[in-house]
């Protein structure tokens, strides 16, 4: 049977980091995998997290199953966080989810399985698992443009006009913040002109929030998924927990689905319930609980806040001090665009060839798409970079 089997396109991130891994030089710049990491390099349980994971480790007398849909209270606390008030609960149906991925995957299946015609709509370019995964599916997709590659701001007129085409119960994904690849987001405006056009088009919007808190803050960051949220009849969010708690390996996300009415609530909840169970049975809830032992305490709660701010700060300092080093080398503003870039990445807008380049010549390590992970600098390597960047002509 196993012969039946082709070979499938590797992932570009994990063969990249794998060469990195095996690259002998003493001065390589991981710029790849979407990790974030502190000066050090280092990618800290954050500090909020161990203290709920003692206090769980004390207090936890069972690892019985909990509800298909995960704890409630992980559901409401996420749900709360992300949201704030822009949805009523009754009008709110949750389901924990192996991470954000999780939660992707899963609110296909419900698109799937409510309307298989539907087709998928991907800013171009978005995180490659997107595509991957409706392919996996076997779902229809297009794409919308997104990037201006000249400017390396958000292409807005030509997403607008893309997006005219979309039919009604066609589903729209967005990035909720930190746009992954590009760095480039919406301003809350053009989030304003995007819900009306998808109320007129009658279509689904899916968020996928996968770095809230790691842009312009918790409440801003969020601010665009909730505009949404609150005007469409139907918004699906994915939300991840991966990178704003630090939970990578827990797997720890949420999918929320806004329903119209209390009537298709329980009945969306019911499929998410039922496709918990066909896909995983009942999810993992370590990094659930840590998350919202976190959430409902003030006090976890605030050193958690606390903790994230620095590491968005820390991001938007390594992003200023980059710009400024490749002003300094330029004489011109012309990468200023790294500096109103937010959350992890930016994409550069080099050449493959110049990417290469920077990897043979100046073992720096970025996706073959440009894509620096901003969080992967310090210090000591900002200067390389700017030097790296001149020196391939970018
Ligand atoms: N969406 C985007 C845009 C991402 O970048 C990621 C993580 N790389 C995810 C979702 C999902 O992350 P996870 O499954 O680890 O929670």
């Amino acid at each position: 049977m196993f012969e039946h089997l082709k070979d499938l396109p590797a992932d570009k991130i994990i063969a990249l980091m794998a060469e990195y891994r095996a690259d002998p030089r003493d001065n390589k710049v991981d710029l790849g995998v979407g990790v974030y990491k502190d000066a050090s390099g280092n990618t800290p349980v954050m500090r909020a997290v161990k203290k709920a994971e003692k206090q769980l480790w004390e207090a936890e007398t069972t690892k019985t199953y909990t509800a298909l849909a995960g704890d409630p209270a992980f559901g409401r606390a996420l749900s709360g966080l992300v949201l704030g008030d822009a949805v009523e609960e009754d009008l709110l149906a949750l389901a924990a989810q192996p991470g954000g991925t999780g939660a992707i995957h899963q609110a296909l299946e419900l698109i799937q399985m409510a309307t298989p015609e539907a087709t998928v709509w991907l800013s171009a370019p978005t995180w490659p698992n997107h595509p991957s995964i409706i392919r996996h599916l076997g779902m229809k997709m297009t794409e919308y443009r997104y990037f201006d590659n000249e400017t390396r701001a958000v292409d807005f007129a030509g997403m607008m006009e893309d997006l005219q085409k979309v039919k009604a119960g066609d589903v729209v994904l967005l990035h909720g913040a930190c746009h992954n690849p590009t760095g480039a987001n919406l301003t809350l405006p053009q989030w304003d002109e995007v819900a009306t056009l998808l109320e007129t088009k009658a279509a689904v919007p899916l968020i996928d929030i996968a770095y809230q808190g790691f842009g312009d803050g918790l409440e801003a960051d969020a601010a665009g998924t909730r505009l949404v949220a609150a005007r469409l009849p139907e918004t699906l969010i994915a939300a991840s927990c991966s990178k704003n708690f630090g939970l990578y390996r827990e797997r720890t996300g949420l999918l929320m689905a806004v329903a119209p009415n209390a009537k298709s609530k329980a009945l969306t909840q019911a499929t998410l319930a039922h496709l918990n169970r066909q896909n995983f049975s009942f999810p993992p809830d370590h990094g659930a609980r840590l998350v919202q032992m976190i959430l409902d305490d003030p006090e976890l709660r605030a050193d958690w806040a606390a903790e994230l701010e620095e590491v968005r700060t820390g991001m938007l300092g390594l992003r200023t001090r980059l710009a400024d080093a490749l002003r300094a080398r330029t004489g011109s503003d012309r990468f200023g665009f790294i500096a109103e870039h937010r959350g992890m990445f930016s994409r550069l807008g080099a050449t493959p060839e110049q990417v290469a380049y920077m990897r043979d010549k100046h073992a720096i390590y970025m996706v073959g798409d440009s894509r620096m992970n901003i969080a992967g600098l310090n210090e000591n390597t900002i200067d390389l970079l700017a030097d790296a960047i001149v020196d391939a002509g970018v």
